[in-house]
């Protein structure tokens, strides 16, 4: 009974996908975003056990929504004394990036030794780091294809987020640890930090770029929103209207109810201390994204 069951289901199931596959050429997405995992023996397995639940932890905090343009992901990590062991996938891509070409993007990690040695959080901060972009990329199909560059806010975003996820899982405050090297024009001259060509002798480690993402918060806040929804405009709302190099400024203003320039012009009155815009020690990220 049960053989002839599961027969009947096969058939079903072919005769579904059949018809399913003559009805449309589109690739079916994953329900839920998929990663693919290549963990190279040279990590620890004190950090593969971590990184693992980090990467559950991100999944049930800001789930990754699988989308036609992207649905799966490989990541690819290995410690940083072995030459290149993914090269026939990933070519000479080495440190920490979403990458990849027109037929794929990948999540590299490779984690430095020292970060190893001297048990440095960043060897679990970067995947929160890089995991956010994807999150972004989910929310936004220009942030996919590279149609938005606006460092200062894709990067201050993600490296502001590491830093919070770092404050709540591992009770360490990343912000003042490693991302306190602000520049002076974050507050003189912030359009810089809009390219990475113009910005990158200027943006140590993204310190300047997180102190403007989180100034904005703060100028969120002086208009009455709470902390956590002025994070969660910056890390969500604004993502989802799939901002692009061309129209951003239009919806930020949209979104924010103040310019671009406004918010520059803000920027001023501050100074380039990064103490001065940190988020609270007990913000929540389920609080942020609730
Ligand atoms: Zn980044």
């Amino acid at each position: 009974m049960f053989y002839k069951m599961k027969n009947i289901l096969r058939l079903f199931v072919i005769i579904t996908i059949h018809f399913s596959c003559q009805e449309s050429e589109q690739e079916t997405i994953n329900e839920k975003f998929i990663f693919n995992y290549n963990l190279h023996e040279s990590l620890p397995n004190e950090w593969v056990t971590e990184f693992y639940t980090i990467i559950g932890n991100l999944e049930i905090l800001i789930p990754a929504k699988p989308r036609s343009y992207q649905n799966n992901m490989n990541i690819y990590s290995w410690v940083s004394n072995i030459d290149k062991p993914f090269k026939k996938n990933i070519g000479n891509t080495t440190g920490a990036c979403i990458c990849g070409n027109d037929k794929e993007r990948y999540m590299v990690l490779e984690i430095p030794e020292n970060e190893f040695k001297f048990n440095q959080i960043h060897r679990y901060s970067v995947i929160a780091h890089e995991y956010f972009h994807v999150y972004q990329m989910s929310l936004s199909k220009s942030f996919f294809d590279g149609d938005i560059e606006l460092k200062w806010l894709t990067e201050g975003t993600a490296a502001s987020f590491e830093s919070i996820f770092i404050q709540q899982f591992y009770e360490k405050n990343y912000f003042l640890e490693a991302q306190t090297e602000v520049d002076i024009s974050a507050v003189s001259n912030p359009k810089i930090f809009e390219k990475f060509n113009s910005s990158s002798d200027k943006d140590q480690n993204y310190s300047s770029s997180v102190f403007i993402a989180l100034a904005l918060t703060k100028e969120l806040q002086k208009k009455g929103i709470s902390e956590e929804k002025a994070f969660r405009l910056i890390y969500k709302d604004f993502w989802e209207l799939n901002p692009t190099d061309n129209n951003w400024k239009i919806k930020f203003e949209q979104l924010f109810s103040f310019t671009v320039e406004h918010f520059y012009t803000k920027l001023g009155d501050y100074t380039n201390d990064l103490n001065n815009v940190i988020p609270s020690e007990n913000i929540k990220i389920e609080n942020i994204f609730n």
